[in-house]
């Protein structure tokens, strides 16, 4: 029996419904708790958010892809700088 793309995607909004009822101390209602299922962290202060945005650095990601690069063939691919990853905060 094949299984319908809706009811797996249904089962993953319900289960993380489930899970995320307690994010943010509890006090979501019942709105807000589906809200919580497609936004987990919506903020994007400097605290949060993207380096790249804030403080023009390369993301943590970024560093451990360029030292994995680096470590698999040293001298055959430059390192990537901030301008070379694609802007997607505009
Ligand atoms: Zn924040």
């Amino acid at each position: 029996m094949k299984i319908s793309k809706r009811a797996i995607r249904r089962h993953h909004y319900e289960r993380l419904k489930k899970k995320r009822q307690n994010y943010w101390r509890g006090i979501l209602s019942a709105e807000r708790v589906g809200f919580v299922v497609n936004t987990p962290h919506p903020c994007s202060c400097y605290l949060c958010g993207n380096p790249r945005k804030h403080f023009g650095e390369l993301t943590i990601q970024e560093i451990r892809q360029n030292k994995k690069e680096a470590s698999q063939c040293a001298g055959c691919l430059p390192l990537r700088k901030v301008g070379d990853y694609q802007d997607v905060t505009q």
